[in-house]
């Protein structure tokens, strides 16, 4: 049965390009990418073009950020996307991951992404595997962001507050960060949040198809129907953008 949160795709409108990809049951739906305008090592175009061969269709530059670099990066993603998007089978959808921000600057930092461009706000989570502070995953759960990524030891009252604020919440393909997939499917099952699964990628080695997602969703211990509802989450909140 399934126990997710996600709106029928069936209701929405499709140009002849999204109806192309939306067709290919095998396609990716990638929300959360770096290029070098972070630490990523292809600049934006290669970073696409490369996952465009590796079977996705839409992808998401969410290159870290904080008060240093917003301003500088968010007009060349939107700029670049926009190009990508005209000219290329992959649609390319710019965005930022708030990264390391403090939490009490997460709120008005999204709001400058947002207004600056960026399509798709995600917020580097409280990963076991890196020294973020204590207090982001709520900040980020009750600020106008779209995705809180590697969520680490979620606790109740975050996915709780998720599910209702529809904050969606990721499964992680990435080393490190995956480690507490599980965990957070299982609070993500249990107050009936959202999830997405991203790649987080670095580099064109990240990259991966959809069966190797499916996979790794599985090992988080979800059943074919959850991984189903989960890539139409993908699917969905990539057309709402
Ligand atoms: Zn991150
Ligand atoms: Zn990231």
């Amino acid at each position: 049965m399934l126990t997710w949160q996600f709106k029928s795709v069936t209701r929405l409108k499709y140009d002849e390009k999204d109806e192309a990809y939306h067709i290919r049951r095998d396609a990716v739906i990638d929300l959360h990418t770096h290029s070098i305008f972070s630490d990523g090592v292809l600049i934006p175009t290669e970073l696409a073009r490369r996952a465009e061969v590796a079977g996705c269709r839409v992808i998401a530059i969410t290159d870290h950020a904080d008060h240093s670099n917003i301003d500088f990066i968010v007009p060349r993603i939107v700029k670049v996307c926009k190009k990508i998007s005209e000219a290329f089978a992959i649609r390319a959808i710019p965005g930022i991951e708030l990264t390391h921000v403090h939490p009490d600057h997460i709120r008005d930092l999204a709001l400058t992404a947002r207004s600056s461009g960026a399509a798709i706000i995600v917020v580097h989570g409280e990963t076991i595997v890196e020294p973020v502070m204590p207090g982001t995953n709520i900040a980020a759960i009750n600020a106008p962001i779209d995705i809180l990524a590697h969520p680490g030891l979620l606790s109740e009252e975050e996915a709780k507050r998720a599910a209702e604020n529809s904050i969606y919440l990721e499964i992680s393909a990435r080393k490190g960060h995956s480690l507490t997939n599980g965990h957070v499917l299982s609070l993500a099952r249990k107050y009936k949040a959202s999830l997405v699964l991203n790649t987080d990628s670095h580099g064109p080695e990240d990259l991966i198809s959809r069966e190797r997602a499916r996979l790794i969703a599985a090992g988080a211990g979800m059943s074919g129907d959850e991984i189903d509802a989960m890539f139409k989450n993908s699917e969905y909140l990539s057309q709402r953008l």
